[in-house]
């Protein structure tokens, strides 16, 4: 294939995966933007193998990377549950990081065989765009351990504040740009090595201040910056098509950031610096101090069975909950029973609803709900002062008051879903728990709440019966 050729293949597939990208960005085209992605793909690595000058040795080394991590890739998608998802998610960035890294490391060791000089003796530019890739690479790898540590319950998603941090995050941003000036002017391995070491550090001290409900916006963030890395990346090998990519990764993250802050309520400037903002102790609700019992009312399913038949507006508020269970698709038949009896029924979703963004409109998607049945939040939250019943399933935090009016709350400032509007409130939840911010939520003591205690799924399922007696 000549140069021409796989340029314009490249450039085949940027488009692709640009139209990707907008297919991705509503339910109803999401599979069609899945699959031009995919093509996009296959022609990238097609265009690879058929570069001009491929050794067959190289060929094969290619082949048997996408055989190994093809089949890894596979293995872990066809097992992984659905709710594990954000976790591996933030798992896979990581490794883009550290790719980034490695082959930052490669052309420092190899120049010759990027084309960017001879060791000792590297183009500065290359050095200049290998240590960029270099620290992005190393920040957002430790970055992604510690996020999928946390969404994974292997550390506390409270964050983690100490005296002097930011001044500390600070001095070592500046210390890293100056490293960076260093190795660009001498090429120095040793300053390389110093580069990752205060990067990965970097990552570390970056995501540990994050609180629980501030994660959303760090993994979009994440996300952005391993496409930045790979962007980095693609200077110094002199790959277009890695540049492309990784700046399309790189904006839609950074887009994605921006609207998960606005819906949030955050300062994007505060989470890239780090929870800037957060003071210690300030956000320390997590995880609370255990308070007294204090009495709930709680009703089977039946009860509620009884109370929606005699609505005439019902709005659904799906959460983190609904998707441990699996209960989307009896959520959708309970809907129809419901429609049949003459309710009007709506889907109300959070912009950080569940573990990741978009989640509660996948699990929706793929329980066939109409897509004009579902509304975003400022949509939605004017209806629930109409509505006779919110439905809340496996949802919390989404709708807990102390976003608007306790200060000292890690979710203070967090737009919620009006649900206490509504008439009666149910809440279907296995206990008294609180959600992913661990902070305690004073809707389930109200008067017009009644609690719906048991697996989301199993308490649906036994609406559905008595709605069908
Ligand atoms: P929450 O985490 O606030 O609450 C989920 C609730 O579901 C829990 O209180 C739990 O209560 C209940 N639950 C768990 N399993 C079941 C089950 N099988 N059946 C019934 N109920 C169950 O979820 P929300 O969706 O309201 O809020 C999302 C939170 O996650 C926010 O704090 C957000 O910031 C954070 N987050 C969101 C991300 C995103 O991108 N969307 C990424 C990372 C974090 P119980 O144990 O009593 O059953």
């Amino acid at each position: 294939m000549s140069h021409t050729l796989s340029t314009l293949a490249y450039l085949v597939a940027s488009v692709l995966f640009i139209l990707a990208l907008r297919g991705l960005s509503h339910p109803s085209t999401s599979r069609r933007g899945n699959l031009m992605g995919m093509v996009g793909m296959g022609i990238a690595i097609l265009a690879t193998l058929a570069t001009p000058g491929m050794r067959p040795g190289g060929i094969a080394l290619i082949i048997a990377g996408l055989a190994i991590g093809g089949g890894i890739g596979a293995v872990i998608a066809n097992r992984i549950q659905m709710t594990a998802l954000p976790q591996l998610v933030a798992a896979f960035h990581s490794l883009v990081g550290m790719a980034a890294v490695f082959v930052a490391a490669a052309a420092l060791l190899a120049p010759q065989s990027f084309g960017i000089g001879v060791p000792g003796a590297i183009h500065r530019q290359s050095l200049l765009e290998m240590s960029l890739g270099l620290a992005i690479g190393a920040v957002t790898f430790s970055g992604s351990v510690i996020a999928f540590a946390k969404l994974a319950g292997r550390m506390s998603g409270a964050p983690i504040l100490f005296r002097g941090q930011h001044m500390l995050n600070a001095a070592l941003g500046v210390l890293l740009l100056l490293l960076v000036a260093g190795f660009v002017w001498s090429g120095s391995p040793a300053l390389f090595l110093l580069i990752a070491i205060l990067s990965f550090a970097l990552g570390f001290l970056l995501i540990i201040p994050i609180g629980g409900a501030d994660m959303p916006v760090v993994v979009s963030m994440l996300n952005s910056y391993s496409g930045w890395a790979a962007a980095g990346i693609g200077f110094t090998i002199g790959n277009l098509l890695l540049i492309v990519t990784g700046a399309l990764v790189g904006a839609s993250g950074a887009i994605l950031s921006y609207i998960m802050c606005k819906g949030m309520n955050r300062s994007i400037l505060n989470v890239l610096l780090g929870g800037f903002g957060a003071e210690a102790g300030g956000a320390a609700a997590a995880g609370g101090a255990a308070q007294p019992a204090r009495p709930v009312k709680s009703g089977s399913p039946e009860d509620a069975a009884y109370i929606m038949r005699n609505a005439g507006k019902i709005i659904i508020v799906p959460g983190y909950g609904m998707a441990v269970a699996q209960a989307q698709q009896v959520v959708r038949e309970m809907a129809d029973l419901l429609k049949k009896e003459g309710a009007t029924v709506e889907y109300a979703i959070h912009p950080v609803a569940g573990r990741m963004p978009g989640h509660m409109n996948v699990l929706l998607a793929e329980a066939n709900v109409p897509y004009d049945e579902v509304h975003e939040l400022e949509e939605i939250n004017p209806e629930f002062a109409e509505a006779d019943v919110a439905y809340v399933i496996g949802a919390n935090d989404v709708t807990n008051p102390a976003a608007k009016t306790d200060k000292s709350s890690a979710i203070y400032g967090m737009p919620i879903l009006d649900v206490e509007r509504a008439k009666t409130v149910f809440f279907v939840k296995r206990g008294m728990s609180s959600g992913y911010a661990g902070v305690e939520n004073e809707l389930f003591f109200r008067d017009n709440t009644m609690m719906l205690f048991g697996d989301a799924k199993k308490v649906t399922q036994q609406i559905v019966q008595a709605l069908q007696k």
